[in-house]
């Protein structure tokens, strides 16, 4: 199935900051974190938060401890400074655009003006910003309050940030031509706003729309209406367990969209399942092509297969001959350590991949039992090149599995947050760097009686420098079900943003390694002609952040390729220099 994802489907700026704010209070007080009504209209990532321990308070105590967050909807003024007087430190996430709303209403309210607020009386952010209107709010929903309403008084009009813009229009006008002289302010917010414009578009363009959003969330259920306006059929689900597939089977197009409170990890997860099904006239062989590269990827054959391949890249690199024996052990090693590493991470797994993790969960014993024979005939292929290389292999793959094992038991040292390797924040990112650079570049070097040399130590921090880059990029993709599972990787600590400025820095460093290292014959020349492996990357990084690829099979294929066409560029070198 042909599946088209709005570009701006997923957290607004509003949603993602309350989230951030209330994982950061987590992270920082790990206990005693509250927050006053429920933080955004989604029951999955309220879940999810209830398991880190946020409870939700629905009624105001008279003391409290710990923290409390306000929602991103916002709450009278009035219960905030109740709030404070708890004795709880009080964390107001109530969105910027909300706060503007606010303001306009408290301005008006000291010049006598009443407020006409233009959406529903019973949503959250209304119930607030009825708190800063005085005595003077009015609620307007639909036409027949416009005939109810009674002003007496100079007024303005303001809308909830999440209404439809044409039936703001609407109503405002009405309530104008009633009561003239009125000051008009559109207040629907701009995330609001684009999305609307993008499924008014959007269903242009296919048979039917597919909306994920909680079902008590306000905008999700206004994108739903706008698609139904549009004469789409529309499916609204708040999981991708609850998507109709016989009724989407009859679908050719489908386009997606998410309200403002939905994260990309249930978005994807849609996504995954629409596209994993047959399109009505997709061609056999081009479903058996998505099968086979989707499994590929699940089974990480193909990770490994890249890890071989840059094996083969790291040889010509270091002007050795390029042998089948050591591509066969980088394969079997990766294929081992990736899929035994899969299991360690399921819970994360389960957000980022779904599919993957439903996989995993049908088919765990046959691949452990795979993996372990892996292992096995890796370590007897590398010892036949030597004691060295094996034990460095041995120590390798004992480490990797105890990566994942918490060393220091809470029974010994109960108030420590770091009690294994896996919980140092950034630690996989690094170390799996650091073991794909020794089996791709200094175990085959340390064969069959050869010695590391500069060069070998030059090519292994190349390698170890580009598969840092690759597997931060993982984590940049993956940030969102990371960070609300409690996943340390680099980009939940620093974020997105000084992340990815990070990775072009080290790309910038690859860039140079590859036109410096060969002048200093501390490389063969087959460096030069890496050169746009390397840009490779950066267009990709470029698709990414302008919303041209999302996070999923077909970018992880993307990235993982890279090694197929460093390989590629390197035999083109060596052939051309033969
Ligand atoms: S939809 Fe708009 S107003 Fe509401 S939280 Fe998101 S950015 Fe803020």
């Amino acid at each position: 199935m042909k599946v088209i994802l709005a570009k701006s489907a997923g957290f607004c700026m509003g949603v993602r900051r309350a989230v951030e704010t209330t994982l950061e209070v987590i992270q920082k007080e790990g206990t005693g974190v509250s927050t006053y009504g429920p933080l955004i209209h989604n029951p999955q990532v309220l879940n999810l938060l209830e398991e880190r321990g946020v409870k939700i308070l629905r009624d105001i105590p008279e003391k409290e401890s710990g923290t409390v967050i306000i929602r991103a909807h916002g709450v009278p003024p009035v219960h905030k400074e109740k709030l404070q007087m708890t004795g709880a430190t009080v964390k107001d996430a109530t969105c910027p655009h909300v706060v503007k709303v606010q303001v306009v209403i408290k301005k008006y309210l000291k010049h006598g003006y009443a407020t006409v607020i233009i959406g529903d009386r019973n949503h959250a952010e209304v119930e607030g910003l009825m708190g800063f209107t005085g005595s003077l709010g009015k609620v307007v929903s639909n036409r027949e309050d416009v005939q109810n309403l009674q002003l007496n008084v100079p007024y303005i009009i303001v809308s909830q940030t999440t209404q439809d813009a044409t039936s703001f229009e609407e109503l405002s006008s009405s309530i104008l031509e009633r009561f003239p002289g009125g000051k008009v302010f559109n207040t629907i917010c701009d995330a609001t706003h684009k999305r609307q414009e993008e499924v008014r578009s959007l269903c242009n363009d296919v048979d039917a729309m597919v909306v994920v959003g909680g079902k008590n969330s306000a905008n999700t259920k206004r994108l739903a209406e706008i698609a139904e306006g549009k004469g789409c059929p529309v499916y609204q689900v708040e999981t991708e367990g609850e998507l109709d597939l016989d009724a989407l089977a009859k679908h050719e197009f489908v386009g997606v969209t998410a309200g403002a409170s939905t994260p990309t990890w249930m978005i994807s997860r849609v996504v995954a399942i629409l596209e994993a099904m047959p399109g009505k006239d997709e061609g056999t062989l081009k479903k058996s092509g998505s099968k086979l590269l989707w499994l590929l990827l699940a089974t990480n054959i193909y990770v490994s297969l890249a890890g071989g391949a840059l094996t083969y890249t790291a040889e010509i690199l270091q002007n050795n001959g390029p042998g089948v024996s050591h591509f066969l052990i980088s394969f079997l090693y990766l294929f081992a350590m990736h899929n035994l590493n899969r299991f360690t991470d399921r819970k994360q797994q389960k957000f980022n991949d779904p599919l993957r993790a439903l996989f995993y969960e049908k088919y765990r014993w046959p691949l452990l039992i795979i993996s372990a024979l892996s292992l096995a005939l890796a370590l007897t292929l590398v010892f036949e090149h030597g004691l060295k290389p094996f034990l460095l292999l041995t120590g390798m793959s004992i480490f990797g599995i105890l990566y994942s094992v918490q060393v220091i038991p809470k029974s010994l040292i109960p108030n420590i947050r770091v009690r294994g390797l896996k919980e140092i924040p950034g630690s996989k990112t690094f170390l799996v760097a650091v073991a794909w650079a020794f089996i791709t570049a200094l175990i085959p070097a340390w064969s069959d009686s050869h010695t590391p040399d500069m060069m070998t130590l030059v090519v292994l921090f190349f390698i170890l420098l580009l598969v840092f880059v690759r597997n931060a990029l993982f984590d940049v993709f993956e940030v969102q079900g990371d960070r609300i599972v409690g996943k340390e990787t680099l980009p939940v600590c620093i974020g997105e943003q000084k992340t990815l400025f990070f990775l072009h820095i080290i790309l910038g460093a690859l860039i140079v390694l590859l036109l410096l290292m060969p002048f200093l014959g501390l490389m063969s020349e087959a460096g030069f002609w890496l050169l746009p492996g390397i840009l490779y990357i950066i267009v990709l990084i470029r698709l990414y952040t302008k919303g041209k690829i999302t996070q999923g099979p077909k970018l992880e294929f993307c990235l993982e390729s890279v090694f197929f066409l460093l390989a590629g560029l390197a035999w083109l070198a060596e052939s051309l220099h033969r």
